[in-house]
């Protein structure tokens, strides 16, 4: 029975094989939310109203409530402890999520018809942001020169070292986009390879995917943005970190950015334009109080552990799981979102693959994306994502079931004979 729903839906599904036991779920968003948060959510929400400390629950709070007033100040403050940011930096609630920004960001920031911008594309999500902007200016699109400008940006497996950036950039550009961790590709500006260049203009990160999983160099950034999905929270939401001397700038759209992308807009109304997504802000107020008891710091050191454990594995078995990037390539390879090919993408051992991680109840390495990979002649990798809500403990157990699906293999098949 448990065969054929697995089949029928190709791994795609997230429910697992046994509800009644834990579910790791390494899907790349949304992603998990750690358990006490949940049951914290849970007894918050209970018809018993003493649960929450404003006597009605979470759902039910005006976004003009002095209640939703100190939750929101709460998380705010919360956010800039953890992640050291500094008093210059205004935190902006918006909507629309990822893609919301990428319409904010030109029409924020352009300021004449001529303005040099540039945007780095290094995977499918840089490569959005672009297209979006070029609807409201001629941005000159940087790629690494081992690929082709039409090139699909699936197929990017390297970011451009900072050395190269820094020759490309010009002193008088405008701003500079850079999306500091590609979801799909699994490509990152990691802290421990090579970091954000130095750059004279607007420096614009794109953080959804590896937001709040190690320190960021604010000196260096006028404006980053995540998604809500991954670490943060649920969903449709984004928080914006935003240099004050942006809000001063001549801005070509001036009267016709619509409301619900102005970012001065924001700052005027403390986000509160039109009505937040307020539950969403009371689950990452929960969630940063609890990160904020770890620290940044321990939670860079598990998230590079994490990712540490899956390449060593990876890395060493080479001929039955392949990483998708390359292994030059490796200080380019992220730490968040790592995809790969089992038996180098041999469809019917990914589907038995597929079947096991069900049976083990594992979850979420296989998603249906917007890019077809079969359309530009690719095998398709699976992918585990290794998000703030997935433990030490939760990677080993992977790599466990991992390892005993391969001996599975090996000894049905005598597969290494056969290559
Ligand atoms: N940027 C990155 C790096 C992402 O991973 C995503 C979503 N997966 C987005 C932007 C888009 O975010 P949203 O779907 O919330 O618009």
């Amino acid at each position: 029975m448990y065969k054929s729903i697995v089949n029928k839906k190709l791994g795609y599904n997230l429910r697992s094989f046994d509800l009644t036991n834990k579910i790791y779920n390494f899907s790349p968003g949304p992603a998990p939310i750690p358990k006490e948060i949940l049951s914290s959510i849970s007894d918050d929400l209970s018809s018993d109203s003493k649960n929450f400390k404003y006597g009605i629950t979470p759902a039910e709070i005006s976004h003009r409530s002095p209640e939703f007033d100190e939750i929101k100040k709460s998380a705010e403050l919360e956010l800039k402890k953890l992640m050291n940011i500094p008093n210059n930096f205004k935190i902006l609630w918006t909507q629309g999520g990822g893609h919301g920004q990428f319409a904010s960001i030109p029409l924020n920031m352009i300021r004449t018809e001529g303005d040099k911008i540039n945007y780095i594309v290094t995977g499918t999500w840089s490569d959005r942001a672009y297209n979006e902007a070029k609807k409201f200016c001629t941005p000159k699109k940087i790629i690494s020169s081992n690929f082709t400008i039409d090139l699909n940006s699936l197929k990017f497996n390297e970011i451009i070292e900072t050395n190269n950036l820094e020759k490309i950039l010009e002193e008088d550009n405008n701003y500079t986009y850079i999306c500091s961790n590609e979801t799909v590709n699994g490509l990152e500006y990691r802290e421990d390879g090579i970091r954000l260049p130095k750059c004279d203009s607007n420096l614009i990160v794109d953080m959804s995917s590896d937001f709040l999983t190690k320190k960021v160099d604010w000196n260096n950034i006028s404006v980053a943005f995540a998604c809500t999905s991954k670490n943060l929270g649920m969903s449709g939401a984004n928080i914006v970190v935003i240099d004050e001397k942006i809000f001063h700038r001549k801005r070509l759209y001036e009267n016709k950015i619509p409301g619900i992308l102005d970012w001065n807009l924001y700052k005027e109304t403390d986000s509160l334009y039109n009505t937040p997504p307020i539950f969403n802000i009371y689950v990452i107020e929960k969630l940063l109080k609890y990160y904020n008891k770890k620290g940044i710091d321990i939670i860079e050191n598990e998230s590079k552990l994490k990712a540490e454990l899956m390449y060593e594995y990876l890395d060493n078995n080479d001929l039955f799981y392949k990483p998708f990037i390359s292994k030059i390539n490796k200080s380019h390879r992220s730490n968040m979102n790592i995809p790969f090919l089992v038996c180098d993408g041999d469809g019917i051992i990914m589907e038995e693959f597929l079947e096991h991680m069900y049976n083990s109840n594992i979850v979420g390495l296989r998603t249906k994306t917007p890019f077809k990979f079969e359309d530009f002649n690719m095998k398709e990798p699976l992918r585990v994502s290794f998000y703030n809500g997935i433990s030490v403990e939760d990677v080993k157990y992977l790599i466990k079931r991992m390892e005993e699906f391969k001996q599975k293999i090996l000894y049905k098949t005598n597969y290494y004979k056969n290559l």
